[in-house]
């Protein structure tokens, strides 16, 4: 199938050097989807991923962990909107992570983010993640310093550390039925711009717009390195990050709710079957409400 291929051209090849730059267009859309056709195949998607995760919370055995990473204004909060739009609400959650807290601070890097993980049987969804401790921190060094960290934990190798403690985490996440699913929404700079303006010139979009914006993308060329150390070091084959194209939002949105909805299916979720003991006890039920005065 062609959007299995694509999906496939997304992941970035565990133990294989990526190029951001070279190997990902951030204004990639597939020949053969139509903007026109995108919406409805898009609600089919939907629908899908509605189906898998009723019998995934039914099961209760895995959860799924969404991890959505990017610049700004690369469509993480509408992705979220839009994929999930069809989803029960009981079986799924969003965390939105900002700068730590002062309680926060005071724990190890990883504390906050393990709190927030999803129970089983549901999906939990990551708006940034334990990736901004080796992107913004490393971007700004000065928050690194902010975190209370014993001398021999913030040395040179702080980051190639951190990649190999967060491998590990995600190894057991998986190992425990905690599915992990990467996303990189890889949004260019020049579209970054026109959102931008956009949110200053519709007063609607005025809240999601600060000066700070502005200034964050300043270190674009520093980010764009960091992400890229980050994919080359912890697209493991237990959690593989997929580097979606985010110039078009119609596209992006197909494709994440695609790759979602193809993980769950890969589980081959069963809704749990009943045993001849609780057969019975079904069918004395019935016959009790049947025969209720
Ligand atoms: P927003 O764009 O509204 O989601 O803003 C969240 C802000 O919190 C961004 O500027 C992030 O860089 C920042 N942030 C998220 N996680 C961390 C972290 N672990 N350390 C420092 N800043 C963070
Ligand atoms: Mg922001």
């Amino acid at each position: 199938m062609k959007i299995d291929k694509l999906i496939q051209s997304f992941i970035v090849p565990p133990s294989q050097r990526i190029s951001l730059k070279q190997d990902y267009d951030p204004a990639y859309k597939a020949d053969f989807l139509k903007k026109e056709d995108a919406q409805r195949i898009l609600q089919e998607g939907i629908q899908q991923l509605a189906k898998y995760q009723d019998t995934l919370y039914a099961q209760n055995t895995y959860a799924l962990l969404i991890i959505l990473q990017a610049m700004d204004a690369a469509g993480k909060d509408s992705t979220i909107k839009h994929v999930m739009s069809g989803i029960n609400p009981q079986g799924c959650q969003v965390f939105s992570f900002k700068v730590p807290s002062a309680e926060e601070l005071d724990h190890d890097y990883l504390w906050r983010y393990s709190k927030a993980l999803p129970e089983r049987g549901r999906i939990g969804i990551f708006n940034r993640s334990y990736y901004e401790e080796v992107l913004v921190v490393r971007v700004h060094p000065e928050i690194l310093e902010r975190q209370q960290l014993p001398p021999e934990a913030k040395g040179k190798e702080v980051w190639n550390r951190r990649f190999e403690e967060i491998n590990h985490f995600e190894k057991y996440l998986v190992s425990n039925g905690i599915i992990v699913l990467k996303f990189f929404l890889n949004v260019s700079k020049e579209e970054q711009k026109r959102r931008f303006l956009k949110r200053i010139d519709q007063p609607q979009k005025n809240w999601k717009f600060s000066f700070s914006d502005v200034k964050e993308r300043g270190h674009w060329d520093d980010y764009m390195k960091a992400y890229e150390d980050v994919f080359n070091h912890t697209s493991t084959e237990w959690a593989p990050w997929y580097i979606i194209p985010a110039d078009y939002k119609w596209f992006t949105r197909l494709a994440v709710a695609t790759v979602i909805s193809r993980q769950l299916q890969s589980l081959n979720l069963t809704y749990p079957t009943v045993n001849a003991e609780h057969m019975q006890e079904l069918l004395k039920a019935k016959d009790a409400l049947e025969n209720e005065k």
